[in-house]
């Protein structure tokens, strides 16, 4: 369709044509409308506003600049960080009949040759590069010589050197765009960035009076789950989760390349087929390992946090951690990977307290390394109670009954009130709520006591104490004598630790920094034993507590949800399945990953709408004018005449 293209092309700063950003959509990527944020953010760059998008994973960052792109005259130029991105977001537009071109080192001299060739000659409307290759000076002349109307930044987080992703050659960005004839519409994009960071990216690329628009971070398709079994039947809660998912792409991370390496054979002595990626793998079996997950030659990943940056894959439906990350934020991300395309995805975490300290340690090792390589070490003590904060935040989060979607919102300082998401594992355990007024004055009595003598105690002290344990360094420290030693001896250790938590989440009790974290009284806690007011915790009842091997307990299968706003349970799944048979055969002859030709959702739509014509076939969404030129044939045939 390279004619029609002309009827929509602007130049920005021209007033654009009202309904073209709308048709571009739906002509190209097959969508109906845009999604809250992406049609603002787009509607300023044709503005010729610059503009800073942060949006979660998966709420559409791409067609932000990918459709502006569109509109304008001339070769948009995007600087992305990683080889892979860029190959899948340019096979992606590829595909839906945008002409689109990458550059970086995977290219052979003449392959980049030809590249450089289409784009002096106009023929491409998207340009994906790495921005080291901004400062080559052959690829300053090529942009110097065509009109680039719009440079847009993608994980523009990697600018700032607040973020824990900094890439020195983002910094020369803002000098590339100096040297063009024309200065263009800048675009930044990112999925993570707090107010520092924000701001950091500001500066950092020169936008100019930027339109900032951040959106929520709520994902509503994720369902979020905490199975804490008891250690001995981890590998049974992780097996029930696995299975439940069966022939669905999903990832399991792990802390340590040890843990991939048992959980994969694990999972191969089931016959459950999943590879395996870490830092310590050759080059060629890491890249081996990832593209068979991409192309869902294997269906599972496990993996360290090595893996994942980069990964577009939208249809991972489930994300399960065998270990407890060290903050909140690794975790929303690496959870985030799945359901990118809108379609119910379970992300799920096995706790278990041993986690705990392989984090502290992690923690402590990384302080000790930067202090070796010549820290200072005042800036070094600071990160390092940093992340013991994360780490304990974390923590409580793997331990609260509070609704699970609420206390991330809260940490991401989205909202202050607790609300119940009603799909999370807290909000559909059965729980209750107990007045512990007496036993929160018990622990508060006995910290209060214990902050008589001379030195601090940790938690396990202090329960210890309560229940009148007869260990030998109790007995030595002389802490039998204490009036509170031994007045919960009939009270459950973990209701006693359950309480001791729920009163330091309030902030009646407070935990020091350092590695040997010790349990001190705050002033809320001297006045709470002062004005006896009660004190409720919800706890969830002891059978969902532990219960682990009845899957349905944490998240809902795929296959129960719905996809883009298509419920699957109702549909065709024998034609859902051949569907998917035909996509895979497609793609593999392309050498291409399944959902660049349809994800999950457009499949799913396809089998309630049963399109007969290829009118009807474009109704369904992410179905745009190339694909149905070339899919329509074969998905109507198997839609019609079975295949
Ligand atoms: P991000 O970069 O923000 O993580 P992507 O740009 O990769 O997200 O988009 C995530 C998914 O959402 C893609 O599969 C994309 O096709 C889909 N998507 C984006 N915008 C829309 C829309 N307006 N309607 C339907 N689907 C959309
Ligand atoms: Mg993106």
């Amino acid at each position: 369709m390279p004619g029609r293209l002309q009827n929509y092309t602007i130049s920005i700063k021209e007033k654009p044509l009202a309904a073209s950003a709308e048709q571009i959509l739906k002509e190209y990527f097959g969508y109906g409308s845009f999604r809250p944020h992406q049609g603002r953010l787009i509607e300023a760059v044709l503005a010729g506003q610059d503009v800073l998008g942060v949006m979660p994973t998966g709420a559409g960052k791409s067609l932000v600049f990918q459709v502006p792109a569109l509109a304008c005259k001339g070769t948009t130029i995007v600087v992305s960080p990683l080889i892979s991105l860029m190959k899948d977001q340019v096979d992606a537009l590829r595909q839906s009949g945008v002409e689109a071109e990458l550059l970086n080192s995977s290219l052979l001299p003449d392959q980049k040759k030809q590249v450089m060739g289409r784009v002096s000659e106009g023929r491409s409307k998207l340009l994906y590069v790495a921005p080291e290759r901004l400062e080559d000076a052959g690829f300053l002349a090529l942009c110097q010589s065509i009109d680039v109307p719009l440079v847009a930044v993608d994980e523009a987080h990697c600018v700032s050197q607040w973020g824990n992703d900094f890439r020195p050659s983002y910094s020369t960005i803002p000098a590339f765009i100096a040297k063009l004839a024309k200065r263009p519409v800048v675009c930044a994009l990112t999925a993570t960035a707090t107010g520092d960071v924000r701001e950091d990216i500001v500066r950092s690329l020169a936008l100019r009076e930027p339109l900032v628009s951040v959106a929520g971070f709520d994902r509503e398709n994720l369902y979020l789950g905490v199975l804490r079994p008891e250690p001995a039947k981890k590998r049974q809660a992780l097996l029930a989760q696995v299975k439940k998912h069966k022939g669905e792409s999903g990832i399991i991370y792990c802390s340590t390349r040890a843990a991939t390496e048992e959980v994969q054979a694990m999972l191969q002595e089931q016959g459950l087929a999943a590879t395996i990626y870490h830092a310590g793998l050759q080059d060629v079996e890491r890249k081996r390992n990832q593209d068979d997950f991409l192309y869902d030659r294997k269906p599972v990943m496990v993996a360290t946090n090595a893996f994942g940056m980069g990964i577009d894959k939208s249809n991972i439906s489930f994300v399960i951690h065998y270990n407890m990350p060290s903050d909140l934020e690794s975790y929303y991300q690496e959870a985030g990977r799945a359901g990118r395309d809108g379609s119910p995805a379970d992300c799920v975490l096995i706790y278990n307290s041993k986690d705990v300290q392989t984090v502290n340690y992690f923690a402590e090792k990384g302080h000790e390394e930067r202090l070796a390589a010549g820290m200072d070490s005042g800036l070094s003590a600071a990160l390092y109670s940093r992340d013991l904060g994360r780490i304990r935040k974390m923590t409580s989060y793997c331990k609260t009954s509070d609704c699970l979607r609420s206390f991330i919102l809260r940490y991401f300082g989205e909202s202050d009130t607790p609300y119940r998401c009603e799909r999370c594992s807290s909000c559909e355990a059965e729980s209750e709520v107990l007045d512990v007024t007496v036993e929160a004055q018990k622990i508060i009595s006995c910290v209060l006591r214990l902050e008589q003598r001379d030195r601090a105690f940790g938690r396990v002290m202090v329960v210890d104490v309560l229940r009148g344990s007869a260990a030998q360094n109790i007995l030595r420290l002389g802490l039998d004598s204490l009036s509170t030693y031994g007045i919960m001896k009939d009270v459950p250790k973990a209701f006693v630790h359950a309480v001791l938590d729920a009163l330091l989440e309030a902030g009646l009790l407070a935990v020091s920094d350092g590695k040997y974290p010790v349990i001190g009284c705050t002033a809320a806690g001297r006045g709470f034993l002062k004005q006896a007011e009660p004190f409720c915790v919800k706890m969830a009842t002891a059978k969902t507590q532990t219960e682990v091997e009845e899957p349905a307990a944490a998240g809902r299968s795929r296959s129960a949800g719905v996809t883009g706003g298509v419920a699957l349970e109702g549909i065709d799944q024998d034609l859902f399945a051949r569907l998917k048979a035909l996509r895979l055969e497609i793609a593999r002859a392309q050498e291409l990953p399944a959902f660049v030709i349809f994800h999950d959702s457009t499949l799913a739509e396809m089998c309630v709408k049963r399109p007969k014509t290829t009118e009807e076939f474009l109704t369904v969404s992410g179905v745009g004018q190339k694909k149905t030129e070339l899919y329509a044939k074969d998905f109507l045939d198997c839609i019609n005449a079975g295949c």
